[in-house]
């Protein structure tokens, strides 16, 4: 499973948190007028959500800086409703309101591409995501009677079950386009983490929807409270995963980097194994076909690696990758170099530049079968494998080893590997 993967579906299981927390027994009115419900756990939601918008910032990705800020506002307005309406039908309206206007505004302020935070185009986004709610306020105050059939569109409408508007599943629909056609690889686990929150925060204004009729005083907050705090928790740790990866990953291959790499061989033991792994030919290829093709060629490697050996393969440098085998694995390390070094054998490569004009939408619906692909080149590597001993002291003697491992198997014809215990 990927990292993507596993860690959506974590999300997904903490969104159902304030559900659970709701059906539990009631906390006594002296736990609720506590203190630390009064003064800390409110704060908490604003401090993680300026939090993330500056962290956002930082990473360039303004999208998160705005799209964090509106969630303040939002939660700061579910917070102190009764003391911006004291009349309940128009406190329900704007929950209404925002909890429709919400994620369409999501909606638009990804759906623009990345900007400078103080731009031309950054103004234009904030304006356009303010929009979703200016047109549904002015919606209710001067077409009462259009707002409610749009709001609760009647073949889904079940007023009893569900005081949320049904359009909003519309625009959540819309909400999870954007999240799915993503084109950027970066901030796309933090817009995951902002669809999973849809629950919290859809279940949160229901339930504020219900309490609006008939407030209970002493939980009149305590769910909006879990809801936000909920979706601040995982949208922080969906950032702070974004600077992990920065500090990681590799850019281009997106396998754990040389700092990764380094960190990992100190806390290495006796026994283990070291692979370290060289594109043939690398250079005839950039020659011949250019750097951004010799790119593809180093993440279709870099894949195919991970394929085969998983979590244990690093970026060393240039075209050059290191696998680790720890434990009863280091004495076999040899098979699965192997087996990796003939999977990529038995792979082509295919060359895009050759149509690179992007397929129009005519030209995909007209083209029948399998897109055209083009030139196929073979790849191929070389791996040195070295073995650690027990007098090994330093791993710099087992890479040193592994390399001339590395050299040999060039020298012999290159697309082979070669072990340090193996004769020449
Ligand atoms: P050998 O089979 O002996 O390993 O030959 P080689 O050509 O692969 O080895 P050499 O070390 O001479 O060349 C390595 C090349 O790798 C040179 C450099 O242009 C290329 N390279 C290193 N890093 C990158 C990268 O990030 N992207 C691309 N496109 N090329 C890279
Ligand atoms: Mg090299
Ligand atoms: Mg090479």
């Amino acid at each position: 499973m990927s990292d993507k993967a596993r860690w959506a579906g974590i999300y997904l299981l903490i969104c159902f948190i304030p559900l659970f927390v709701y059906f539990l027994p009631p906390l006594s009115p002296e736990i609720m007028s506590h203190k630390m419900f009064t003064n800390f756990l409110v704060l908490a939601p604003y401090l993680g959500l300026f939090l993330i918008a500056i962290l956002g910032w930082q990473v360039n990705q303004t999208r998160i800086f705005w799209s964090s800020l509106m969630l303040v506002g939002i939660y700061h307005f579910f917070i102190h409703s009764t003391e911006f309406f004291d009349v309940a039908a128009t406190r329900a309206r704007s929950i209404e309101i925002i909890t429709v206007a919400y994620p369409l505004s999501l909606s638009i302020l990804f759906v623009m591409r990345e900007s400078q935070l103080w731009s031309d185009k950054s103004l234009t986004r904030v304006l356009l995501g303010l929009w979703p709610f200016l047109i549904f306020v002015g919606l209710y105050n001067w077409a009462p009677n259009i707002y409610q059939g749009f709001f609760f569109l009647a073949p889904w409408n079940n007023a009893q079950l569900f005081h949320i508007p049904t359009i909003t599943l519309l625009a959540y629909i819309l909400f999870l386009l954007v999240v799915i056609f993503e084109p950027e690889p970066k901030p796309k686990s933090y817009l995951i983490a902002l669809g999973a929150s849809a629950i919290p925060f859809l279940f949160c204004t229901q339930i504020s929807l219900i309490n609006n009729v008939s407030p209970l005083p002493t939980i009149k907050n305590f769910h909006i409270i879990v809801a936000f705090s909920v979706m601040t928790a995982i949208l922080l740790h969906a950032i702070l995963r974004m600077y992990w990866q920065k500090v990681y990953l590799d850019i281009l291959t997106e396998v754990p980097n040389r700092q990764a790499l380094d960190e990992r061989l100190i806390t290495l033991q006796h026994p283990y194994a070291l692979a370290m792994i060289d594109i043939d030919h690398f250079k005839k290829f950039n020659d011949n076909y250019g750097h951004a093709e010799g790119d593809n060629v180093l993440r279709m490697v870099a894949l195919t690696l991970q394929e085969s050996l998983g979590e244990r393969v690093y970026r060393y440098g240039g075209e050059e990758f290191c696998a680790i085998f720890e434990g009863e694995e280091a004495e076999k390390a040899h098979l699965p170099m192997e087996q990796a070094r003939k999977t990529l054998d038995h792979k082509r490569f295919h060359l895009r530049q050759m149509d690179r004009e992007k397929p129009t939408l005519i030209k995909k619906l007209t083209t029948k079968g399998e897109p055209k692909l083009g030139k196929e080149i073979q790849i191929t590597i070389s791996v040195g494998v070295a073995y650690s001993t027990p007098k090994t002291k330093y791993h710099h003697d087992v890479i040193h080893v592994a390399d001339k491992s590395l050299y040999k198997a060039k020298e012999k014809g290159r697309n082979q590997v070669v072990s340090s215990e193996d004769k020449d």
